[in-house]
């Protein structure tokens, strides 16, 4: 009997090919495997019927770990045996079938751990050591198929060792194309700021003692460049906070080990799986109450990011040195995507570090490290990228046609939805200027062009002025694809809709922006999607409020809670008295006073993000956001200790929660009780409020399912208690899964409404 099998997934880049050889050999079967163009799989067997069952049967069954199969298309061939043995054939470049794709980066396995401190072997102390399970994949590779000279190991030729290892059918690294060795592999080595050579034997580890003694380092990783610094240290920090403008933005940390992390941080078994998995992401972990690392790390906050080693880098990075975590922050200048190149490191990073860890090999795509929390034993996703992108999210049914979703303007990604599957592409900042437009443009092109789609529409947002709206409709244009526009929050509830597979949902979409359909600046939402529309009914929000100076009333929240207040009192004594939290002091308080007075060309936000910005200036807690959700976090580090002791009465008129009388209860209130107690009062106002409206709206409706989506849904207090009010009420409460909470996943609820929506 002869057969083709077409097989469809993540099946390149993970030892798919060798277990496919080992597995036709076991049965007695001949025929070639080989790798296509098209990122799928082809192979063709000949034996008798039982044999290729069997192989059929192991296929399913074995499969390597970081495999994913989404289609087995089995063809019998007519014609004699061809074939005298299995061999594992050249790649072909045809591209047949959509939607397979490359691996995430996958962070060093145990194996290859072991064999890094193994003294006897030849990758002893390498800091690229890496196998068919793990290493460098999506960053890698330049194009299909997968192999090597399609990656930027294509300069290293392989030595007659790991040569030796690339042709061994037994071997863990058979036709492992990131096979490399000290002999003939990528070379580690340190520079001065300017890019001077530092002469040294062993690069990886004096930069870890660098480290140790309070210098900054730039250090090139797989996905990009961090920046590293002591944890412990403040002089470092304080110079680093300096030289990158982050005053107070809280860096991620890497930690030496699991035991290290407990040291410093509470760390639940979710948690623990997460941080050891290997995607290795980023987790938000609470701060113990023996935290003894510089406050100069997250400032503030009562969580740090941390991440474990992921590379045999990192790991060496520790090994001299007594530190239990350094800082690990993506190297990237203000506005600007993750920094990959060493000319490019050396030129943007030469100002702020004291010395550079680079090596010589290329990293073709960029991609940031992943970011969670845990809510419960729930992970919620605040970054999604490497170790996750670009590997797909499976939906429970096949969209109508092929969209692109470009995303709206911060936190953003690219999304393609193809059939089953939607590709969210590895994250890619505030798309503000050219530099971040080109990297967004460059990440959906490489999307498509791994996952073999045909593009039938590309998805935006509303806001006519946004960078992503424009490239939309330049690309409507240009490539005859249909143009579809989705309002915001539409696009929160509509990834919530599609991850959950329901087909009407409430929503309650709390951040801190999005256009409106009215043209408004939303945040605070209530809205009722179906799928039978590509509309969707605002069935509620939150006050509006002035926004007093715009902009400025975002970045300095005494404007916002000045303006707030104003309406129950006369701040004028408050707002002079607190004149020190603004950057012009008296003059600024009395310019705001006038504003209030005059109310000139004041627009309106029922953003939940300016309330509760208000609320942190009320408390003393922030007075001015450096980074975005700064007042917001703080609120919630504050309110995370507290109570909800005042239990203020969610005061809704028609379809508006009341947002000035919480804020005047709050206010009356300072002094006399907790800081962090009316920090959880605020919090319980808000969530119960809103979700007693969602809860009327959706009974009304007829609705059974309430979601909570949008950045503010990363917020462990609010979604708790909104969780609590709709399961009291019997209704099923939904949050991203799989799908970032905040922002990141408007890319994919825009693809959705294009191309599950009815329109
Ligand atoms: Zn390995
Ligand atoms: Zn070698
Ligand atoms: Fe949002």
């Amino acid at each position: 009997m002869r057969v083709k099998i077409s097989i469809t997934g993540i099946v390149q880049g993970v030892g798919f090919r060798p277990f496919i050889y080992r597995i036709a050999v076991q049965n007695g079967l001949a025929g070639y495997v080989r790798n296509r163009g098209d990122a799928g799989v082809e192979i063709i067997l000949e034996g008798n019927a039982q044999s290729i069952q069997n192989f059929l049967r192991d296929l399913k069954e074995k499969k390597p770990p970081l495999a994913q199969i989404h289609n087995i298309t089995t063809t019998e061939l007519h014609g004699n045996n061809e074939y005298k043995k299995f061999t594992i054939y050249r790649s072909s470049d045809e591209k047949e079938q959509a939607g397979s794709v490359i691996p995430p980066d996958i962070a060093i396995c145990s194996e290859c751990l072991a064999e890094l401190r193994d003294p006897n072997n030849p990758r002893h102390d390498y800091f690229f050591i890496t196998c068919t399970n793990c290493g460098p994949r999506f960053t890698i590779i330049e194009q299909l198929p997968y192999d090597r000279e399609n990656t930027t190991m294509h300069e290293f030729h392989m030595c007659s060792y790991c040569q030796g290892e690339y042709v061994d059918p037994l071997n863990r690294r058979f036709h492992a194309q990131t096979i490399a060795c000290p002999k003939c592999g990528p070379q580690a080595y340190l520079t001065t700021s300017s890019g001077e050579h530092i002469k040294h034997n062993d690069p990886v580890r004096e930069a870890g003692r660098l480290l140790s003694e309070g210098a900054i380092l730039a250090i090139k990783g797989y996905g990009g460049f961090h920046v590293a610094a002591s944890t412990i240290m403040d002089e470092p920090l304080q110079r680093l906070r300096k030289a990158k403008h982050r005053r107070a933005k809280p860096f991620a940390i890497i930690a030496r080990s699991l035991e290290a992390v407990k040291s410093f941080a509470e760390v639940t078994s979710k948690e623990e799986e997460l941080l050891t998995s290997h995607t290795r992401p980023i987790v938000l972990l609470n701060k113990k109450n023996s935290y003894a690392l510089s406050p100069l790390v997250a400032p503030g906050l009562h969580n740090i990011g941390v991440m474990l080693p992921y590379t045999a880098l990192h790991y060496m990075l520790f090994d001299r040195v007594d530190d239990v975590a350094f800082v690990m922050t993506s190297a990237n200048p203000p506005n600007q995507p993750i920094v990959k190149d060493n000319e490019e490191a050396l030129r943007m990073l030469g100002g702020t570090v004291d010395y550079f860890l680079l090596h010589n090999r290329e990293i073709a795509y960029r991609c940031d490290d992943s970011v969670l929390r845990v809510h419960g034993a729930r992970p919620s996703f605040i970054r999604r990228s490497r170790g996750y992108a670009p590997a797909p999210i499976l939906l429970r049914e096949k969209a109508r046609r092929c969209v692109l979703g470009l995303g709206g303007e911060l936190n953003n990604t690219a999304c393609i939805l193809l059939e089953n599957k939607a590709f969210i592409s590895q994250h890619i900042g505030d798309v503000e200027n050219i530099e971040t437009r080109a990297f967004l443009q460059e990440a959906a092109g490489h999307l498509i062009r791994l996952t073999n789609s045909r593009v039938e529409a590309v998805a935006c947002d509303l806001h006519p002025k946004f960078i992503t709206t424009r490239l939309a409709q330049e690309l409507a244009e240009e490539k005859g694809w249909s143009l579809i526009q989705v309002q915001h929050h539409h696009a929160h509830v509509a990834a919530l809709m599609m991850e959950h597979a329901v087909d009407a949902l409430v929503g309650v979409v709390c951040d801190g922006y999005g256009y409106g359909a009215d043209g408004g600046a939303w945040g605070g939402e209530i809205l009722l999607c179906t799928r039978d529309s590509a509309d969707f009914k605002r069935l509620a929000h939150l006050e509006p409020q002035p926004l007093i100076g715009g902009d400025m009333a975002t970045r300095y929240p005494m404007r916002m809670a000045a303006t707030i207040l104003s309406k129950k009192l006369d701040v004028e004594r408050w707002l002079l008295e607190h004149s020190g939290s603004l950057p012009h002091g008296e003059t600024e308080a009395k310019i705001i006073l006038q504003q209030l007075r005059h109310g000139v060309g004041v627009t309106e936000t029922t953003s939940c993000g300016r309330v509760l910005d208000a609320v942190a200036a009320v408390l003393g807690i922030c007075y001015e956001r450096t980074y975005e959700g700064e007042p917001a976090m703080k609120l919630e580090s504050s309110a995370i200790k507290g109570k909800d002791t005042l239990q203020l009465k969610p005061i809704i008129r028609g379809n508006v929660l009341d947002t000035t009388q919480m804020l005047y209860a709050i206010f009356e209130n300072v002094g006399k009780a907790a800081t962090a107690d009316l920090a959880y009062s605020a919090h319980a106002y808000l969530a119960r409020g809103l979700a007693s409206m969602a809860v009327e709206h959706a009974q009304e409706a007829g609705i059974k399912a309430i979601g909570f989506s949008g950045g503010a849904a990363n917020n462990q207090i609010l979604a708790e208690i909104i969780r609590q009010t709709v399961e009291d009420a019997g209704l099923q409460f939904l949050v991203h899964e799989a799908i970032p909470t905040g922002d990141g996943g408007v890319s994919f609820g825009q693809a959705v409404v294009g191309g599950f929506f009815r329109f």
